[in-house]
Formats: structure tokens, sequence, C-alpha cells
């Protein structure tokens, strides 16, 4: 920046010093013509006056002194008739000789005489002009100088605080980083400023929170895969130290308790793959042409037994044949996940609804138990990781909180949406969205 300035200063000064000595030129020019005028008027009133050159010589060496130039007046044969020097008097100039610049003194009837400035000058050249020059010159420059010097000082002061300011949020930007580096995700960038660096430190600020939230996440995810791990491994341990002490017989009851929480156990690593896979973003979705009536069926057909068991009616409304593009594998497991949890929640007896409807561009599909349905605060909760509203029915349901969260992500993974709409006691109703099949492709 003090490189910029320097150069910017410095060809200021330049072309000032030359505009400021060309109009002195221009302004001592005109003056000059003026005076000029002035002293062969003076010259031709003497001569009028006196009759002769008498007098000439003394009004010759006054304009010489305030002129400082060399002045000589011949008359009309070019003989020096008066000298501001009287080194020539008397003596005969050349008609063709050299000078500043010349002029005639008129008379009654036309020139008497001639004035010569400065002779034996070129042409052209401006003796007074140079002098006068001469003398502004320097402390024109010098101004110029002092000037630019001025400029330099105060831009320096000035970028001095400019970088001061833009540096200073980087240098801010650079600390939380190295801290961040150390996997500490709780600092965050103090800046204030509207301007770029204060978006990037917004945005800087935001990328802070959404890994801190992903930290947190993580360790939350790995306690709670612990602490689900050890609940059922706890039971396993105690059945088979209970058989070994003699105090349990491995009878047939005992081996169905320790089969259902291997089943636990597994259906836990089961979900905690798919998780794992969804959230990763690793899942490879199948798209497909698909129709979605068939995909209902197949799913109830699959949860059928489980629902028989339990005397519950599956209703599937006739209008669910809907042309959808989609995964068929994922989209049977979401229909599985929600027709598996609406058994496990209807009471014996009940009823399970299944609708689909296009709106929107969109295909919408509705799985709805008659329940004891979800309170309106446990609602934001269930798509959550490991929850369960009532842990203990869970359990014997064999749930562990994954179901939702997993149809959630192959929903997302669609790019669909999954809701639920529930009051206590009133069952609950899962409704999610799936792209329709493009229009002009065969279902
Ligand atoms: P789980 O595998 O334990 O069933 P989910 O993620 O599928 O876990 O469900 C989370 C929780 O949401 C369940 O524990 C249950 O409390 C509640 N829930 C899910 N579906 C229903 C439903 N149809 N009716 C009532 N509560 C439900």
């Amino acid at each position: 920046m003090i490189v910029v300035i320097l150069i910017t200063v410095g060809m200021t000064a330049v072309f000032a010093n030359l505009a400021a000595r060309a109009e002195i030129n221009r302004l001592q020019g005109r003056e000059a013509a003026a005076h000029d005028q002035r002293l062969t008027k003076l010259l031709s009133d003497s001569y009028l006056y006196n009759g002769s050159w008498l007098g000439s010589q003394a009004i010759l060496k006054n304009a010489s002194a305030l002129y400082g130039e060399h002045l000589v007046l011949t008359d009309l044969q070019n003989q020096v008739v008066a000298d501001s020097n009287d080194s020539v008097i008397g003596q005969y100039l050349s008609a063709t000789g050299t000078s500043r610049q010349k002029a005639s003194v008129p008379g009654v009837e036309g020139p008497v005489g001639t004035l010569w400035f400065s002779p034996g000058v070129p042409a052209g050249a401006s003796t007074r002009s140079v002098v006068v020059a001469e003398s502004s010159g320097p402390s024109l420059s010098l101004l110029l100088i002092l000037s630019g010097l001025l400029a330099v000082g105060i831009a320096m002061i000035l970028t001095f605080f400019v970088s001061h300011r833009i540096l200073k949020p980087l240098e801010t930007l650079a600390r939380v980083s190295r801290q961040a580096a150390r996997r500490d995700f709780t600092v965050r960038a103090n800046v204030q400023s509207r301007d770029e660096v204060g978006e990037l430190a917004r945005t800087f600020n935001t990328m802070l929170a959404e890994l801190s939230r992903t930290e947190e996440l993580r360790r939350n995810l790995v306690g709670d895969v612990a602490h689900e791990l050890r609940t059922p491994l706890t039971n396993i341990r105690g059945y088979v130290e209970g058989i070994s002490d003699g105090l349990m017989q491995p009878d047939a009851e005992t081996l169905a308790s320790i089969r259902g929480e291997i089943q636990l156990l597994t259906r836990l690593i089961e979900d905690l793959q798919d998780l794992a896979l969804v959230e990763s973003g690793q899942m490879q979705l199948r798209l497909q042409s698909c129709d979605l009536g068939d995909l209902i069926r197949d799913a109830c057909l699959a949860v059928n037994p489980q629902a028989q068991a339990k005397s519950i009616a599956l209703e599937v409304d006739e209008a669910c044949r809907l042309p959808i593009q989609a995964d068929a594998q994922r989209v049977s497991q979401v229909l599985c996940n929600l027709l598996v949890n609406a058994i496990a929640h209807t009471p014996t007896g009940g009823r399970i609804q299944i609708w689909a409807r296009q709106a929107e561009g969109r295909v919408q599909v509705s799985v709805k138990d008659d329940g004891p349905g979800i309170a309106v605060e446990d609602q934001p909760y269930v798509f959550e990781r490991f929850f369960r509203v009532d842990k203990s029915r869970s359990r014997a349901t064999g749930g562990v909180g994954l179901g939702l969260t997993i149809t959630r992500r192959l929903i997302e993974a669609h790019q669909g949406e999954i809701e639920v709409i529930s009051q206590a006691g009133e069952g609950a109703e899962f409704r999610f969205t799936l792209p329709l099949e493009p229009v002009g492709q065969p279902a």
C-alpha cells in the first residue's frame, strides 16, 4: 500500500509541477508583452517630446534594472542610440541579429527606431521567465515534496489502523481454528463486523456449532449403545449364572428368555448397521418405478401373523395403487417398521388403517392405529435415536428406539418427509411423502 501511495503521490507531484511551470510561463509571457508595449510607448513619447533620443538611455537603464534584461535601442539605420549596459553605443546592430524579441518604436509617421531585448540571445528564449521560473521552481517543488511526504505519513497511519482492523478478526479466526483442531468445539470467533470477514466468522461459528452437536451425538451414541448392550447381556449372564449355580433350570421357559435377549441384541446390531449406513450417507438407493399398492400389500402380508395374533384388522384403502420412484426394499422396510409399531401399540381386536394419495406432485402415505397414541410433549422426540416413550414396554416388544430414526432417515434419503399426528388416547398416525413416478415413465 505504501508503494502504491508513493507512486501516486510522486506522479501527482511531477504533473502538478509541469502544469504549474506551464501556467507561470504563460502568465509571464503575457506580462512581458504588456511591459514591452509600455516601454516602446515611453521611448516613443520621449523621442517625440525631445525631438531626439535624448533621455532614452535613462529609460533603458531603469527598465533594464526593473526587468533584469539587457536592452538596446537602435535608430532607423540600426545604429545603437541607447544601451542599458553602455557597451555597444554608436555601433551598428545587424538587422538579422538574434534577440529574444525586438519591437519597433512608433513615431508620428511610422517607426523611428527598434528596441532590442537581450541582443545575442536566440529568438524564443525567455530570459525573464527563466529567471522568474528558477526563483519560483524550487519552492514549488519543495511544497509538492512536503505535501507528498505528509500524504505518505497520513497514509501510513491510516494503513496501520485499517490493516489492524482487517487482521485482528483474521487472527481471532486463526486462534479459534487452532483450538477447534484440538477438538475444542466450544470456542466461538467473536467478530462483530458486517463485512466479508464477519460473514466468514459467522459461517465458521455455525460450522463449529454443527461440529459440537455432531461430537455430542457421537458421544451420546457410544453411551447409548453401551447401555443398550449391557442390559440384555446382564440378563443373559444372570440366566447362565443361575443355571450353573443350580438356582435355575435350563428348561424351555428359561431358554426362551435367553433367546429373547439374544434376539434383542441381534435386532440392536442390525438397527445400528442400518443407522450407520443411512447416517453416513453411504446407502445407495436402488430407485426404480414401482407400485405403492404392491409394496403396502407385501408389508401387510409380512406383519399379518403378528396382527392376527392380536386379532388386529389391517384396512388398506383401495386407492393405494400409485406409481412411485423409490427403492422398493427400503420403502417396504419403512412400511414394516410403522406397521410393527402400530401393531405393538394397538390393543387386541383393534384396527390399523393404511391409505395413500397423490398430493402436490408427491405421494402421501398414512399408517394410523387406534392405540394409546403419543403425548404431544413426546412427539418431537419419537424420531430421535434410542427414544422410547415407555422403556419397559418397548423392551418387552423388542424395540430399542432406533426404528423410527431409521425410518425417517430412509424417507429423507428419498427426498421425502415424515410426521406424526397424534393425541394421547386417540391413536397415532404416521404420514410420510415419497416422490411420484415422473410423468412419461412406465409404472
Ligand atoms: P422401537 O424400535 O423401540 O419401537 P421406534 O423408534 O420405532 O422404537 O419408536 C420410538 C418410540 O415411539 C417407541 O418406543 C414408542 O414409545 C413410540 N411409538 C412408536 N410408534 C408408536 C405408535 N404407533 N403408537 C404409540 N407410540 C409409538
